[in-house]
């Protein structure tokens, strides 16, 4: 009896929990540097999902470091309360690989909430690199080998990924520099104190459009429409066979977060991603709003399993690890 009336008890608070919700501010963690691809579609986010949180503020929180892995800790560490979420990229999926050892758990510490976009990436160099073209490009490579920097926003980041696969492709290894996000590495590069990095078009478009750094081609299977990206050429249309990478967003809770909860943040972030403010603001950085279905946690969860099955052997083949 006394056990049915805990249980009873504790049902009717989870439930007299998930009507109040929610209540008082949200934090989305992004775990790169503010400013940065990530942060961009995160803000945007937030901002078309405070309406139909009830008008809550939904604040941005940069848990920057370690490729990613940071961030990440810190929201499967947090209270399953639907006050702490996480907006993260195909890291989810390349980090279990990756990073040998994570302090958590992709498939097991989150209850995923959805999908947001899909982003594909770019090559750019700082402005000062005499090739004018990724043909030029790919001659300076070779006149420079052992000379490169190369930026990221550390292991387990998609500049990360993306700068591995091209230096695989080429065949030539470059300086990796390391930073919290692509915002600072960005900076570096205008600056020139790199040369060259991979980065996500929610990051490179304005830069590019503005002439700040050169731009040399698309990571997508198919040239991009938007207008600062749109005379770029494929890297599989510049010889290299099946180079693609696209990246993705999803939003992510502590697991343990009560279903009614996720359901309630589900349904704002499906609101938001048919808000035609916040998919004009995404096409016009070259990202595209995922389908219905991938709005769909379930969906989203296989997703992410379905790419970790396809980048381990990728990452694997590659031979890079980190601790
Ligand atoms: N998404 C990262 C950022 O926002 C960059 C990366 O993953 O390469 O800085």
């Amino acid at each position: 009896m006394k056990k049915l009336f805990t249980a009873l008890a504790a049902a009717s608070t989870l439930v007299a929990f998930a009507d109040t919700y929610p209540s008082k501010p949200i934090s989305i963690v992004v775990p790169f540097s503010a400013g940065g691809p990530t942060d961009r579609v995160a803000r945007d986010l937030a901002e078309a999902m405070r309406k139909p949180m009830g008008g809550i503020s939904i604040l941005v929180d940069n848990a920057a470091g370690a490729g990613g892995s940071i961030g990440a800790n810190k929201v499967a560490k947090a209270a399953p309360d639907g006050y702490t979420l996480l907006l993260h990229h195909i890291g989810m999926a390349t980090m279990p690989t990756l990073v040998r050892n994570i302090p958590f758990k992709v498939e097991s510490d989150f209850e995923y909430v959805g999908m947001v976009n899909d982003v594909p990436m770019t090559l750019i160099g700082r402005p000062s690199l005499p090739a004018k073209n990724y043909k030029e490009l790919t001659v300076w490579i070779g006149q420079n080998k052992g000379k490169i920097n190369l930026g990221n926003a550390g292991v387990g980041s998609a500049s990360h990924l993306c700068g591995l696969m091209f230096q695989n492709a080429l065949g030539v290894d470059m300086t990796t520099v390391p930073y919290k996000g692509t915002a600072p590495a960005m900076t570096d590069l205008i600056g020139g104190q790199i040369d060259f990095m991979c980065d996500q078009t929610t990051n490179t478009s304005t830069q590019i459009e503005a002439k700040k750094v050169q731009a040399y081609a698309v990571t997508s299977s198919k040239p991009l429409t938007t207008p600062a990206l749109k005379d770029l050429p494929t890297l599989q249309d510049m010889g290299l066979k099946g180079f693609e990478v696209t990246i993705w967003h999803g939003l992510y809770a502590p697991k343990g977060t009560p279903a009614d909860v996720v359901a309630k943040i589900n349904a704002a972030l499906k609101v938001a991603l048919k808000d035609a403010d916040f998919i004009k603001k995404q096409e016009g950085l070259g990202a595209v709003v995922v389908s219905d279905k991938r709005m769909e946690p379930a969906e989203h969860k296989k997703f992410v399993a379905a790419e970790i099955a396809k980048w381990s052997p990728v990452i694997k083949a590659a031979g890079v690890y980190a601790d």
